[in-house]
């Protein structure tokens, strides 16, 4: 198959271009768009063997739900059994990187659910992410346009890499405003479960919902064969083809042990702008001063897939704190280092 690249960074050029990628959708088709988080891979979430079709495209195994993207709160009505507590943070937060899991309606097809009997819905801001849904008329599903296993792509370069060959079209709006996927709650009531964390923390959500409780498996390491609220949460994710080492210690400390590591092995270091004077410039990828989490956020991904090309033996980053959106960056860092973390 050929991937068209669309180039959409200043909008739709045309209507032909925004008619194309929704003709492509409603015929059983797979469009990568930008939206607000990162890329989606998107296919017809009413359509089976779109749902098959974004599996197979992205190796993705079958029972991992995708999430279904819809251009305002009301149009959950016809796929998902709607609440009070669900508009309220509808309010709240949507449009934007909030997905809410609801009890799902037969209209929406036991494949793109993963065979779970609730849907994910999420409404993104991204203006062609909105445009196209709208254009469509369908709900889209889509997890993240990458590789089953790699990091999430934040601009198109990554979803070139990955996906190139095994989709129809790619929307390249340019880089991904947050960089980390969005957040997952589940509700009970106006009680909300924390399944993924993103840019809408836990305090954000405790405006609306009376208690928010975070899974275990969004900071801790599951033991085997035990069944996470999100099935997304058990695979391997994000993490390079080498290992990768989250230090803790005191900023000196870490310093000191990573000038060490510079000279005797090859290593590559995520390391906050400050630093950079202080290391060898040598294999360093910059994500953003250590204050700056919205940075962080943003250049984690590009950075994870960056020093993963280095060559080296070897990943260095910082464990980044738990509060506001560190708890996403902990929970995506976590687990790209397969939960190694070496206090210094
Ligand atoms: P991605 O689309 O790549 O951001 O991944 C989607 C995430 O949403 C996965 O981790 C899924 O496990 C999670 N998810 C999707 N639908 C549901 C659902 N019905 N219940 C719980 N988690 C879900
Ligand atoms: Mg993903």
């Amino acid at each position: 198959m050929t991937t068209k690249v669309i180039d959409v960074k200043n909008g739709f050029q045309s209507q032909d271009d925004i008619k194309e990628a929704a003709s492509i959708l409603l015929a059983g088709g797979l469009v990568v768009f930008p939206t607000e988080t990162v890329y989606g891979l998107g296919g017809d979430a009413t359509n089976e063997s779109s749902a098959q079709k974004i599996y197979a495209a992205k190796g993705r195994p079958s029972d991992n739900p995708l999430i279904i993207h819809i251009a305002s709160p009301e149009e959950a009505e016809p796929y998902a059994v709607t609440s009070e507590t669900y508009y309220r943070l509808a309010k709240a937060f949507m449009p934007g990187p909030l997905t809410v899991v609801l009890p799902r309606k037969e209209s929406i097809p036991l494949r793109t659910t993963g065979g779970l009997q609730t849907v994910a819905v999420r409404c993104p801001s991204h203006p062609i992410a909105r445009a196209l849904i709208r254009e469509a008329g369908i709900p889209i599903a889509a997890p993240s346009a990458n590789l089953s296993g790699k990091p999430s792509p934040t601009c198109a370069r990554h979803v070139i890499e990955d996906l190139s060959g095994r989709v129809d079209m790619i929307l390249d709006g340019g880089n991904s405003e947050i960089g980390l996927e969005s957040t997952i709650v589940a509700l009970d009531g106006n009680r909300a479960t924390l399944l993924r964390p993103g840019a809408i923390t836990a305090d954000a959500l405790r405006c609306v919902c009376e208690s928010v409780t975070v899974a275990p498996s969004v900071v801790a390491q599951l033991a085997e064969n035990e069944r996470p609220l999100s099935p997304g949460m058990k695979y391997k994710h994000y993490a390079p083809s080498v290992p990768f080492v989250l230090l803790k210690g005191s900023k000196n400390n870490i310093l000191d042990f990573l000038k060490k590591e510079q000279k005797e092995k090859k290593c590559a270091i995520l390391c906050y702008s400050e630093e950079t004077a202080e290391l060898e410039n040598k294999n360093l990828v910059d994500i953003g001063k250590s204050e700056n989490l919205d940075e962080q956020a943003k250049r984690l991904f590009t950075a994870l897939r960056d020093a993963d090309k280095l060559g080296v033996d070897i990943i260095y980053g910082h464990l980044p704190t738990t509060d506001g959106i560190g708890l996403a960056l902990y929970n995506r860092m976590l687990r790209a280092a397969a939960h190694t973390i070496l206090e210094v």
